[in-house]
């Protein structure tokens, strides 16, 4: 049993002149625990709207999103998104902002502090916890958005073009840190779905590549990533 499946999930939009912009044509897929899973595809081919849909953000036109089994109006689930855009709380600082998550789910303070402690080492922010995101890099941003998301410790981390705004070696150094810390195991979620555009990053990153085409809906769910003998 996969952790989430789709059945003929599709999705289309409403236009003011009554037709229908299709953007995801129905479409199977699941992701298995100890996956990463890149959904690469070209700006405005769906990815987004693929994402919100499996994370439970947005309801299909049609067909249905399963949580190990269960339709997701009913399950019970713990995700976390990482944006492009990093998405911080800029009137606080790093510590603040990986805490958040745990306040809102009522967590007492000292386990909120030491679980954000521990997830800001992992990330290689120790030291940087009194900091505010104004006065970081972009890549260091990213790693608060990474630690702000896995510190609720997700069964799925969704990533939306997380490395999108960031410089190329900047960009390289971070992805290459995190497939390390996944292949650790030190990352603590069960499995990975990553948006991207860039396919080397896919190729990279990922177990399992999902493509979306040029052409609106058009959706190939089963491209597997070799693993080269050296
Ligand atoms: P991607 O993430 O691959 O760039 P998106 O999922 O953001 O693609 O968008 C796919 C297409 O659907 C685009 O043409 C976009 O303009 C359109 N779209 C996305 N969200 C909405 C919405 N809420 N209402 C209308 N059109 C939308
Ligand atoms: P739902 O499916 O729950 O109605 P949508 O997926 O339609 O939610 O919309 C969610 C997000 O899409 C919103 O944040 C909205 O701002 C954004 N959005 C709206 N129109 C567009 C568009 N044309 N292109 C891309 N994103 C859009």
């Amino acid at each position: 049993e996969p952790i989430i499946r789709a059945q003929q999930v599709e999705k289309y939009y409403a236009q003011p002149s009554e037709n229908r912009i299709q953007v995801i044509s129905p479409t199977d897929l699941s992701i298995q625990t100890g996956e990463i899973v890149a959904l690469l595809g070209p700006s405005g081919s769906g990815k987004s709207t693929l994402l919100r849909m499996l994370a439970g953000l947005s309801r299909p036109s049609g067909g249905e999103v399963y949580w190990h089994g269960a339709p997701i109006e009913t399950a019970k689930i713990n995700v976390s998104i990482v944006f492009q855009s990093f998405a911080l709380f800029p009137w606080l600082t790093v510590m603040e902002n990986v805490e958040a998550p745990l306040k809102a789910r009522g967590m007492a303070a000292t386990e909120r502090r030491e679980r954000s402690e521990k997830i800001l080492d992992t990330v290689g922010l120790d030291g940087f916890e009194a900091a505010f995101p104004k006065e970081l890099s972009g890549g260091m941003r990213q790693r608060v958005g990474f630690a702000r998301a896995l510190v609720v410790e997700p069964e799925v981390l969704f990533m939306d073009e997380p490395f999108s705004a960031l410089d190329v070696l900047t960009a390289e150094n971070l992805r290459s840190e995190l497939l390390e810390l996944w292949q650790k195991k030190t990352i603590p979620t069960q499995a990975i779905f990553l948006v991207t555009h860039n396919i080397e990053e896919a190729v990279l990153l990922a177990d399992r590549i999902i493509v979306l085409g040029r052409n609106p809906g058009h959706v190939r769910t089963d491209f597997r990533v070799a693993t080269l003998a050296h």
